[in-house]
């Protein structure tokens, strides 16, 4: 039984924006201990899952920086359905890899990397309709919804995910050691 919700399972949902899936792939190092987590946890929306619906879950895991509109739209729909959101990872944290382009400006990137850039075949500047636009800098989470809960790290420590789950899962508030939570 989950205390926090009342629910026989606590029901986790979880995205990658702009990330690498490093931090998808530390909560997975957890290595025996997922047989407990995965008793416990019914997973929801999730790139380990494939399910794309997203709708009352108790805990959000949010991946990545924001780099384009489909980016703030996921992360706004993970907020509105998720009673406790969590940035995993320096790039949630503080925009990380994918930030270091807003040291150059958003044209100049789409030039190197589409008209004038090394090895560049066909150039043109993609435009289809379908693609996300692009933000003009790289945010980090927090600065589009309150998070409740962050795990640094690049990625976070597989037993920083454990603890997390744990302490959830028990109704307790995560509070993470120093050894847990190291700075980059
Ligand atoms: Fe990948 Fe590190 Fe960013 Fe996580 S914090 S998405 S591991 S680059």
């Amino acid at each position: 039984m989950n205390p926090a919700s009342g629910q026989d399972k606590l029901r986790l949902a979880t995205c990658s924006l702009a990330g690498c899936f490093g931090c998808h792939m530390s909560l997975l190092d957890i290595d025996e201990r997922i047989v407990e987590v995965l008793n416990n946890v019914e997973y929801g929306r999730s790139p380990l899952t494939d399910i794309r619906e997203l709708k009352n879950a108790d805990v959000g895991i949010v991946e990545g920086a924001l780099c384009n509109e489909d980016n703030v739209r996921v992360l706004q729909q993970f907020r509105e359905n998720c009673r406790i959101l969590v940035g995993v990872g320096a790039c949630a944290l503080t925009g990380g890899l994918p930030a270091m382009r807003n040291h150059f400006g958003l044209t100049a990137c789409l030039r190197e990397a589409y008209l004038e850039g090394e090895g560049v075949v066909n150039p043109g500047i993609p435009s289809d309709p379908e693609l996300p636009r692009l933000l003009n800098r790289v945010r980090p989470i927090q600065e589009v919804v309150k998070l409740d809960y962050f795990l640094p790290g690049c990625p976070p420590p597989a037993d920083a995910f454990y603890e997390l789950f744990s302490t959830l899962l028990e109704g307790r508030e995560p509070v993470l050691s120093r050894e847990l939570a190291p700075f980059d």
